[in-house]
């Protein structure tokens, strides 16, 4: 018995410092990548319903690896967020995103990620503020997207950054809403701009009528509040139609474009209606 303990110990031991190895090797790997710049950012287009338009695109951070190809941001999100490397990746991301979106000939709006860390940093309003002027990207052309959990634990340091970006000019939208807890009083302490109904929702949407009866309450809130709704992750017809008819007016999703290097077309007015 006490040897199978031993063994177990060991076992134990030896997964959690290969974990352990793995994260640091990959802290480093990141730092390398930020020496490196091998950072990019991908589009993908946010679609008017009504007129058919793109009226803006969500930033979406990529790693490109020389000789690995493409690192999803799955992969290396959590642990720039764990070691504090998230800022220095976000600004990049910013900056970047910021500087694209001013090339747009006719406008729109670029999201923007911000995980929750960069939201409750201090001197984070400033640093935007500053990317704003240098880039010459008029203020509310950025849209910054946050996680309703944002406004958990420090909240006070969140919110007070939001309202000052807010009053900025940028807008603010609540990413993934549904996925936590008690998003409704969320909504009441910060005024959003935007809402995004979390894919998972809309992947249920023909399957499960009550989903769609959920949607199209939280339409109906948008509406009430002065909100606007965007559903993410559309990736069929059926949903276009259902999300339509439940009045919402702006999409995302495969069906209109995956997220890639080029954008497809900058505008919300002039060309003509690719849906
Ligand atoms: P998110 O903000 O919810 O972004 C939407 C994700 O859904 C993206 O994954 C996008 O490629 C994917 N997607 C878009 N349309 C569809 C669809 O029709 N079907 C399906 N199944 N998926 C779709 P991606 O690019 O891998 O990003 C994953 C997450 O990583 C993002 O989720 C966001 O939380 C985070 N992230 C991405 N870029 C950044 C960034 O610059 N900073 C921070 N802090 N987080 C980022
Ligand atoms: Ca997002
Ligand atoms: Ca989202
Ligand atoms: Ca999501």
């Amino acid at each position: 018995a006490k040897q199978e303990g031993r063994r177990g110990i060991r076992v134990f031991d030896t997964e959690l410092q290969s974990e352990v190895r793995r994260g640091a090797a990959l802290e480093q790997e990141l730092r390398e990548a930020l020496r490196k710049d091998e950072f990019v950012v991908f589009y993908q287009p946010q679609m008017d319903l009504a007129s058919g338009k793109i009226r803006g695109y969500e930033a979406l951070v990529r790693w490109e690896r020389p000789d690995a190809g493409i690192v999803q941001p799955m992969e290396f999100i959590p642990v720039a967020e764990s070691t504090g490397l998230i800022h220095e990746v976000g600004e990049r991301v910013l900056q970047r995103a910021c500087q694209d979106a001013a090339t747009w000939l006719d406008g729109g709006t670029v999201a923007v990620n911000l995980s929750p860390a960069q939201i409750r940093a201090e001197g984070v309003v400033e640093r935007i503020a500053r990317i704003l002027g240098e880039t010459g990207l008029p203020p509310e052309r950025l849209e910054i997207e946050v996680p309703e959990s944002v406004l958990l634990g420090q909240a006070p340091d969140a919110l007070a950054n939001l309202d000052a970006l807010k009053a900025l000019g940028v807008r603010i939208a609540m990413d993934d809403f549904g996925t936590g807890y008690s998003s409704l009083a969320y909504l009441t302490r910060f005024p959003f701009d935007k809402i995004k109904i979390d894919r998972s929702f809309v992947a249920q949407l023909s399957e499960d009528a009550g989903v769609a009866t959920i949607i199209a309450s939280i339409i109906g809130l948008g509406r009430s509040l002065s909100v606007d709704i965007t559903a993410e992750g559309v990736e069929t017809q059926e949903q276009m139609t259902m999300l339509r008819a439940a009045g919402c007016r702006t999409v995302q999703g495969f069906l209109f474009g995956a997220p890639s290097r080029e954008i497809k077309e900058p505008v919300a007015g002039s060309e003509e209606p690719v849906i």
